[in-house]
């Protein structure tokens, strides 16, 4: 107690001010730990097909309500969100760079019509970008009317049209199917077999050839070195978790959206706060 006795004024103040600083510095430091940038944990959204009400199926889980698409949409808008190309995402995982804060990607998968009919103005509307994973074979090469409630896949003239707002990426030509019950071709096939498939389907006009979404999210150590082989460089899949810089290229994940899953779920994904369940 002598010793506190003998500080001044003075230095009574700054002893009390450095403690202040020491606690501030210390709670920043606790909340910076726990609440990341979510540009360093990048959500990578996957969509399939959106349809008004009257056009849903409720045994279609793929199909979602074009109303909750757009408060998806309307949520990343209104809260600040960048919409990024596979490019940036290249920036990213390749070269290191910075996305800008509130990055987030927007995928579909197999190439639906439905997808340049609802999806499309939307995404147009907020100046968005959103990528889409063709399975090529199924893409026709003539214009074709839209028909609500049918199942169509893309044209290529429509295809063409919608290019402002979508990149064009494989999901195989003809490979999408199930060889066995549970196993799918491209883990059975032959690799000429793949490898013709993969080169017919990035052949098509309009076609990136950089980036690879796994048909059903599954893939071997084989058809991983095919695809370095013909120089694609993200794999896509469709386990729940962030790309960060430290992401395996090949092997990025994706957030996938059911019609059952809910609007609270859609926000934990994109704010950064998803956590795997164990
Ligand atoms: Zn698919």
């Amino acid at each position: 107690m002598k010793y506190f006795r003998r500080l001044s004024a003075k230095q009574w103040k700054t002893l009390l001010i450095s403690a202040l600083l020491v606690c501030l510095f210390g709670v920043l430091g606790a909340v910076r730990h726990t609440q990341r940038p979510v540009a360093e944990k990048l959500p990578i959204l996957l969509y399939h097909s959106v349809a008004p009400a009257q056009e849903l199926n409720p045994a279609n889980l793929y199909t979602l309500d074009v109303e909750q698409f757009k408060a998806h949409m309307k949520y990343l808008h209104d809260n600040g969100f960048q919409t990024i190309t596979t490019e940036q995402l290249s920036d990213l995982i390749y070269r290191k760079k910075k996305l800008p804060p509130k990055s987030v990607m927007i995928t579909f998968d197999d190439g639906i019509a439905n997808n340049l009919e609802y999806a499309y103005p939307v995404l147009k509307e907020y100046g968005f970008h959103a990528v889409e994973y063709v399975i090529t074979s199924y893409v026709k090469q003539e214009a074709e009317p839209f028909t609500p409630g049918k199942k169509q896949f893309m044209n290529l003239p429509r295809m063409k049209e919608c290019r402002d707002v979508f990149e064009y990426q494989s999901h195989t030509d003809n490979m999408h199917y199930y060889h066995t019950p549970g196993s799918p071709i491209l883990l059975n096939a032959s690799e000429d077999g793949i490898r013709a498939d993969l080169r017919k389907s990035f052949a098509l006009p309009l076609m990136r050839k950089t980036s690879f979404a796994y048909p059903y999210g599954r893939y071997d150590t084989r058809l991983l070195r095919m695809l370095r082989e013909l120089e694609v460089v993200q794999g896509m899949t469709t386990k729940r978790r962030y790309v960060t810089q430290d992401s395996d290229p090949l092997e990025l994940g994706r957030f996938m959206f059911r019609s059952t899953n809910t609007f609270e779920e859609f926000k934990e994904f994109v704010d950064g706060r998803y956590v795997p369940k164990k």
